[in-house]
């Protein structure tokens, strides 16, 4: 089921009684969700991406725009009827009831021409326990489960009604970190085997690239940009989108354009065209310094940390606009950290320049 956003906006009123500021959580996203994929929606927190993925499911009513599942507009349909499974952060499962009684639950509410009998009921909630793989704990309570269990008892119970679409908000901010790691695995199996158009909300960057169809990354309610993880990394938008994506962060530097030279400090570290003269912001991935004695680039080297195939080289440069410039470079590489600099070439693909005045992406070419 394809999901498309038109215009879709939502602001709130004030909170605060003396201030009449109100607050545009959405502002005018646009995107059509193809069948099929999971879309990890990622930012920080508060910039909407919660209350996008409840307009999608109904719990909250748009202030403007529309919303289509497939041909149908769902805009004005209640959460009951959009054929949706939901899964939050925290896993809300009913204390009282035994695994097997809260995957059965949503089927047990259904009425009319969708109820069903006994035996399909069951059926349905052994196979979606089957799939997030705690059929063997189907007469427990919650409370004897551990955090990731829980979690996939919830999911379960979304996926039982067999959904249209599944809506799932930080669903692992609850977990360990190993766990997190797993269940994000089985999550992307799951979707996989099923099929079903999926809606990931996530904070954390690497937790929507490592299991994401695409992104879509926002702040304060607009999105920035939206595309397969990889590509988004590689040719980011905007500074936001640059710094938001990557462990360890891109490396920021304060530069200049001047007579087709790019400039980082007094260091003239590319040749580069159709760029006017100009104040720049520099973004250079750490996987993108290349040891080099003659490198135009010259920082001052603090540490090195070794971390197992990579070596990351860790220095300063003035113009720097972080306290510390890191580079990761190959295991091999031999490096000096007595000597006054560690001088590096650049990769031409992995350098980004953003104009100072806006933070949006100025393309050059490599002369
Ligand atoms: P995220 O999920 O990305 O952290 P949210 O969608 O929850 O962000 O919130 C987006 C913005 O809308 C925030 O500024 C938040 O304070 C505001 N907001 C969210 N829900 C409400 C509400 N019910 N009333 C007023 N403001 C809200
Ligand atoms: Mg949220």
């Amino acid at each position: 089921m394809k999901i498309v956003l038109q215009n879709l906006t939502k602001i709130f009123p004030s909170r605060n009684k003396k201030s009449h500021e109100e607050v545009v959580a959405v502002n005018n996203f646009n995107f059509e969700i193809p069948d099929g994929k999971l879309i990890g929606l990622l930012g920080p927190s508060g910039c909407g991406k919660s209350t996008t993925l409840y307009m999608i499911s109904g719990l909250q009513k748009p202030s403007s725009g529309k919303i289509f599942f497939g041909d149908d507009d769902v805009t004005e349909l209640s959460t009951e009827n959009r054929g949706i499974g939901l899964v939050f952060q925290n896993y809300a499962l009913y204390p009282h009831l035994t695994v097997k009684q809260n995957i059965l639950f949503p089927l047990q509410n259904l009425k009319g021409k969708d109820k069903l009998d006994k035996d399909t009921m069951l059926n349905r909630a052994y196979e979606a326990a089957k799939l997030v793989q705690i059929e063997q704990l189907l007469d427990r309570k919650p409370s004897e489960l551990s955090g990731g269990q829980q979690q996939r008892v919830a999911i379960a119970r979304a996926l039982v009604k067999m959904p249209r679409v599944l809506l799932l908000d930080e669903p692992l901010s609850n977990l360990d970190a190993r766990l997190r790691l797993q269940t994000r695995e089985e999550i992307r199996r799951i979707q996989k085997e099923t099929g079903i158009t999926t809606v990931f909300v996530t904070h954390d960057q690497e937790e929507a690239m490592s299991i994401s169809d695409m992104i879509v990354v926002m702040k304060t309610g607009i999105v920035q940009q939206i595309g397969k993880p990889q590509d988004v990394y590689d040719d980011p938008a905007n500074l936001f989108v640059a710094k938001f994506l990557g462990t360890p962060p891109i490396n920021v530097f304060s530069g200049r354009v001047k007579g087709g030279t790019l400039y980082i400090g007094g260091d003239a570290v590319m040749d580069i065209q159709t760029v006017a003269d100009q104040e720049v912001t520099v973004g250079i991935r750490p996987e993108g310094f290349v040891l080099d004695d003659n490198g135009p680039l010259k920082c001052k080297p603090t540490n090195v940390e070794v971390m197992g195939r990579d070596v990351s080289i860790v220095s300063t440069h003035d113009a720097s606009l972080n306290p510390l410039v890191r580079s990761i470079v190959n295991a091999d590489s031999k490096i000096d950290i007595g000597s006054e600099y560690v001088r590096y070439a650049v990769k031409p693909h992995k350098i980004f320049i953003f104009s100072k005045e806006t933070e949006e992406r100025i393309y050059f070419e490599v002369k």
